[in-house]
């Protein structure tokens, strides 16, 4: 059989092929991250499920390297490569939301911006990550981590079904009822197994939130921390709280001659009977006294913007990440000592909460690893100058480190930078061999390994 051209491939395509030399080529090779600078061969600008099947039908014969570009968040850049070809889906940008069954049809390009405000139209929404640029198909597959995790669980466990072309140019639809191995691995496997060019969703009546950070000193980094493990302990499913480092931006709430300064800070959703949200916040005031706070009602789709500011495009990034069970005086010390260290307002560490309705969730009924941790915890420094680069890198790396021997193996496989290949069978635990018999039997070649891979 002839190995199709690119100008076949041009014919059979309804979206736009760019090549270097376009003028259009700089926008859909680029990422979030600007520490990746990578130039593929063509990107396709996919307008429909036909052209995904092309690109990849294309992409397997010439041999090329193929990168799927859902909302380009990947930190380590998987959603570009060099030399290679990109599908890239920043045009499929619809989300249909069915409000009788409480549920949403999203394109492979939708971002949490764009769901979220969907949803909310009709009093609706599902479990996303905390910024809205990022995009829903490569959070999701790989996990799915926010505030409403303690409520609903995690993306993936809100996932109905999946539109899926997989490395041979098949479509197929992937439910717990038909090609439901294929389900099974994409929950957690990330772009491993396939492109979807379609997720659907289960929505839960949420509309406002009671959310908001509170900032302490960070003399209090102790105090907080240990209020926070004895307060997780028995807090309410429907509250969504983690402790962070900060920064002060210089924000109208935050006083002026506190701007620059580093605080320790408290974000909290609670996601619960609106009027009952100052009470349940009433604790977070009684650790120590908070020095800066923005909290009250809100729509939802808003406090998944409130942070976008801190992760804008053409910043440079590095992230690290562990799955955390118990948080010991140990850990407690560690973070102490490297979280006020933090280098940039766009620097931090995040202790995501994973427990409630994620535990609720059999281990081996998904491909997502780790349902018997507590927390997910990333740190990640964001920089502008690249002779920066080691400091940032370092700070992380340290702070990591130090961290290490309190927390688990695996990670959260969306945390994970390049440099962590060599965990993607840890961060999987007792669901990788499983994943490598279901890649084996959808993507024998390889043909997705621009991802943390799993090899066949
Ligand atoms: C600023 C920022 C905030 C974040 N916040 C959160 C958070 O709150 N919670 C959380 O859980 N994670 C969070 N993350 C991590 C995030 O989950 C990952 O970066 C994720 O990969 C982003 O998905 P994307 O589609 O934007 O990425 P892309 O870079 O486009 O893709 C990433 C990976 O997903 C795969 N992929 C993308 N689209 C598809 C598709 N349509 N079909 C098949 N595979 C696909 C690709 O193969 C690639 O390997 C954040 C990341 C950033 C940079």
């Amino acid at each position: 059989m002839a190995t199709m051209t690119l100008d076949q491939l041009r014919e059979q395509v309804r979206g736009e092929v760019v090549v270097p030399g376009d003028e259009t080529y700089d926008e859909p090779r680029s990422v979030l991250n600007a520490m990746i600078d990578r130039r593929p061969a063509s990107v396709v600008r996919v307008a429909n499920a036909g052209d995904v099947i092309a690109t990849v039908n294309y992409a397997r014969e010439n041999g090329l390297d193929l990168a799927i570009r859902g909302g380009g968040h990947s930190a380590p850049g998987f959603g570009t490569v060099d030399g290679g070809v990109v599908i890239d889906f920043s045009r499929r940008r619809s989300v249909r939301i069915d409000p009788a069954a409480a549920t949403a049809r999203a394109d492979g390009g939708v971002t949490w911006g764009d769901f979220n405000a969907a949803a909310h139209a009709f009093g609706l929404a599902t479990p996303g990550g905390i910024i809205s640029t990022t995009g829903i198909s490569g959070l999701t597959l790989g996990g799915g981590i926010g505030y409403l995790a303690r409520g609903f669980g995690l993306s993936l466990d809100n996932l109905i079904s999946a539109d899926v072309v997989t490395a041979d140019g098949r479509f197929l639809l992937a439910s717990e009822d038909e090609n439901a191995d294929l389900f099974w691995a994409l929950r957690g496997g990330g772009g491993n197994f396939g492109v979807c060019t379609s997720l659907e969703y289960r929505l839960h009546p949420v509309k406002d939130v009671y959310w908001g950070p509170m900032f302490f000193e960070v003399e209090e980094t102790e105090n907080v921390f240990r209020f926070y493990r004895e307060y997780m302990k028995s807090a309410p499913e429907e509250m969504g709280v983690f402790p962070a480092f900060q920064i002060a931006p210089p924000l109208p709430f935050i006083p002026e001659d506190r701007h620059g300064d580093m605080f320790t800070v408290l974000i909290a959703c609670w996601a619960g009977p609106l009027a009952e949200g100052e009470a349940q916040f009433k604790p977070f005031h009684e650790v120590a006294p908070v020095k800066a706070e923005m909290v009250g009602p809100i729509p939802f789709p808003a406090i998944n913007a409130a942070f976008d500011a801190l992760f804008p495009k053409g910043l440079r990034q590095y992230w690290k990440g562990n799955y955390v069970k118990a948080l010991t005086d140990e850990a407690i010390a560690a973070h102490v000592e490297h979280g006020p260290k933090a280098p940039t307002v766009s620097s931090t560490m995040h202790l995501y909460p994973i427990d409630g309705a994620c535990h609720r969730v059999a281990p081996d009924a998904t491909a997502f690893g780790h349902r018997d941790a507590n927390w997910s915890m990333v740190i990640v420094s964001g920089w502008d100058d690249p002779a920066a680069d080691d400091a940032n890198i370092q700070w992380v790396r340290d702070y990591s480190d130090a961290l290490t021997p309190y927390s688990e193996e695996g990670g959260y496989v969306n945390f994970m930078f390049a440099d962590d290949d060599n965990r993607v069978a840890a961060n999987y635990g007792s669901n990788y061999d499983r994943l490598v018999e279901v890649k084996r039997t959808y993507d024998p070649d390889n043909v997705f390994h621009v991802n943390q891979n799993i090899k066949p």
